[in-house]
C-alpha cells in the first residue's frame, strides 16, 4: 500500500480515539469517521511498513450502527469523535474500553471482570433527538480571525490549532452562540485583536462560558493576552442584557503557551462565581474552577461514588477534591472529611461551599495530593508517639494521568477499608489498580458513567477493597 491508493475496506474494529479500523490483505488501516460494519472507499494519507492512516473517502454501504450527525462540523471538529455512531453503540464501546483497560494494563482477571463490573450508566436520550445533546455546562472557544480579518470563534480542527469557526457547538447550550455573537460583533466594532498564537500578538484569546443548569447563571470570561479590555465596560453592559447573567470576568494569560487560562481574575460585571446545585447541594464555581462539565450524569456519578464508599462514620479522604463536590456529598453521610486540591481557588470555593451548605464535618488542604497525605502520614507518626495515621475509606478522582506512586504508597499505608477511584481516563487508573491490587487491594466493584456523549471519553469509578488484615 502506498501514499494516495484509494480502496475498498469494511471497517471491522473501533480504536481507541474512535477511529475506524480494517484490514486489507493483512495491512491493517486506520480510518477517522468510520464506522464499524461500514464498507468504504478510503485514500491512504500515510503508509507506515505494517499500518497506515486512511481518509474517508465515500461511503459505500452504512453501517447499521452509523447515525447522521446533528452538528455539521462533526467530521472536522476535533471535539466529537465519535457522533455518526449511534447512542447505543457508543456506549458499548465505553464499557469496552474500560473493561479492556482493567483487564490489559491492570492485571483483573476476566472472570473477575464478569462478576463485578456493572452496565455502564448512560444519559438519556432526549425527546426530539436519537442521542444525547446540549448538555454541557462548560465551553472554551478558541478566538481567531479569518482571512479577511474578521474575528472568529469556533474549534480548534482535530490535532491542530487553525480555528474552524462554529458558534452553535451541539454538545453545549444554546445561549453561548448569542454570547459568542455579541463578543464577536464587540470586537469588530471597536477593532479589539484577536490573539495570534504564532506572532503572540493581539488580546482575546479564548471565551470560557460556565451555566448553571438549575440555576440559569450565566459566567462569561474572556481570557487575554494583555492586563486590561478596552471598551470593557461597554462588552459588560451588552452581556448583562442577557437573562441570567450573573458573572463576568477577564483572565489575563500573557504566557506563550496552549494552556488556555492565566492565574489571575480580574471582575468587570456581576459577582466572581456562579453558583449550581448537584442534588441538593449547592455548589459556587469560580473561573479556574473544575467543575464536572455534565450536571445531569455528575449526580449519578457523585450517588455511586458515595455507594462503593459505604462511608458508616469515621475518617474519609477525598483526594483531587475540586471545590468539595464528592466531599459534600460524603460529609452528608455523617463521616469526617478530609478534602485535597491543587489549585487554591478551588480550595477556596470548596471550603465556602462548606459554609453555604452548613457543613462543618469537613476540612480541605491546599496543596498536591502526593505532598499533602504523605506530609500529614509523617506527621501524623511524629505527634502521635508511633501511631499511624488511619482512614476507613479514600477517595481519588485524579485529571487524566492519574496518580503518583508516592501518593499511592501512602494510601496503602493508611490502610482504609475500601478506595473508591474514579477516573476520567481508564488506561491511567488500570496502572494505578495494577498498583494497587500489588499491594493489598481487590477490585470489587466497577463501573463506567458516560460523562461526555458523542466523544471517546469515558468516566469511571472502581471500589477496592483491602484484602489483607
Ligand atoms: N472531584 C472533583 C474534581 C476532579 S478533577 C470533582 O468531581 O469536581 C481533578 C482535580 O484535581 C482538579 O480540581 C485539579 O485541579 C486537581 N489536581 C490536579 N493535580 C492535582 C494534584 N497533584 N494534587 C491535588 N489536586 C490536583
Amino acid at each position: 500500500m502506498q501514499k494516495n491508493d484509494i480502496f475498498e475496506i469494511e471497517i471491522t474494529d473501533i480504536g481507541v480515539n474512535g477511529e475506524g479500523i480494517g484490514k486489507v490483505d493483512g495491512y491493517t488501516v486506520f480510518v477517522k469517521d468510520a464506522i464499524i460494519g461500514d464498507i468504504i472507499e478510503a485514500k491512504l494519507m500515510k503508509a507506515k511498513k505494517s499500518y497506515g492512516y486512511a481518509r474517508l473517502a465515500k461511503i459505500l454501504r452504512p453501517s447499521p450502527d452509523r447515525v447522521a450527525p446533528v452538528c455539521p462540523m462533526a467530521r472536522k471538529c476535533g471535539g466529537c469523535q465519535i457522533q455518526e455512531m449511534s447512542y447505543e453503540k457508543q456506549l458499548e464501546f465505553k464499557e469496552k474500553k474500560v473493561r479492556g483497560n482493567l483487564a490489559r494494563i491492570g492485571g483483573v482477571p476476566e472472570e473477575l471482570l464478569d462478576c463485578i463490573m456493572d452496565p455502564i450508566v448512560g444519559m438519556e436520550e432526549s425527546a426530539a433527538l436519537s442521542a444525547p445533546f446540549y448538555y454541557r455546562n462548560k465551553a472554551q472557544f478558541p478566538v481567531g480571525e479569518d482571512k479577511e480579518g474578521n474575528p472568529i470563534a469556533g474549534f480548534y480542527a482535530g490535532r491542530t490549532h487553525s480555528i474552524i469557526p462554529n458558534t452553535s457547538c451541539a454538545l453545549g447550550v444554546k445561549v453561548n452562540e448569542k454570547i459568542l455573537n455579541l463578543i464577536l460583533d464587540f470586537m469588530r466594532e471597536y477593532k479589539i485583536k484577536p490573539y495570534n498564537e504564532t506572532a503572540h500578538e493581539g488580546i482575546v484569546r479564548h471565551v470560557l462560558i460556565r451555566y448553571g443548569f438549575r440555576t440559569k447563571e450565566i459566567m462569561v470570561c474572556l481570557v487575554v493576552n494583555a492586563e486590561q479590555l478596552p471598551h470593557s465596560e461597554t462588552l459588560a453592559e451588552r452581556l448583562a442584557e442577557i437573562e441570567g447573567m450573573t458573572s463576568i470576568t477577564l483572565n489575563v494569560n500573557k504566557n506563550r503557551t496552549n494552556v488556555i487560562l492565566g492565574e489571575e481574575i480580574k471582575l468587570i460585571w456581576g459577582q466572581e462565581y456562579i453558583t449550581d446545585y448537584i442534588g441538593d447541594v449547592k455548589y459556587q464555581i469560580s473561573p479556574l474552577s473544575f467543575y464536572q462539565v455534565n450536571p445531569v450524569q455528575t449526580e449519578k456519578l457523585y450517588r455511586l461514588a458515595v455507594e462503593y464508599a459505604g462511608v458508616d462514620g469515621g475518617t474519609v479522604w477525598d483526594l483531587y477534591c475540586g471545590i468539595g463536590t464528592i466531599s459534600l456529598f460524603l460529609a452528608k453521610e455523617g463521616c469526617r472529611v478530609y478534602g485535597v486540591e491543587i489549585v487554591p481557588q478551588a480550595v477556596e470555593d470548596a471550603r465556602n461551599n462548606a459554609r453555604i451548605n452548613g457543613i462543618e464535618n469537613v476540612e480541605f488542604f491546599a496543596g498536591k495530593a502526593e505532598e499533602v497525605l504523605p506530609e500529614y502520614y509523617r506527621e501524623y507518626e511524629k505527634t502521635h508517639g508511633g501511631e499511624k495515621a488511619h482512614a476507613d475509606v479514600i477517595v481519588v478522582d485524579p485529571p487524566r494521568k492519574g496518580c503518583e506512586e508516592t501518593l499511592l504508597k501512602t494510601m496503602v499505608d493508611m490502610r482504609p477499608e475500601r478506595i473508591v477511584y474514579v477516573s476520567c481516563d481508564s488506561a491511567t487508573l488500570a496502572r494505578d489498580v495494577k498498583y494497587l491490587r500489588e499491594n493489598g487491594y481487590e477490585v470489587v466493584r466497577g463501573r463506567a458513567v458516560d460523562q461526555f456523549p458523542h466523544t471517546v471519553h469515558v468516566e469511571c469509578v472502581v471500589l477496592m477493597s483491602r484484602v489483607e488484615k
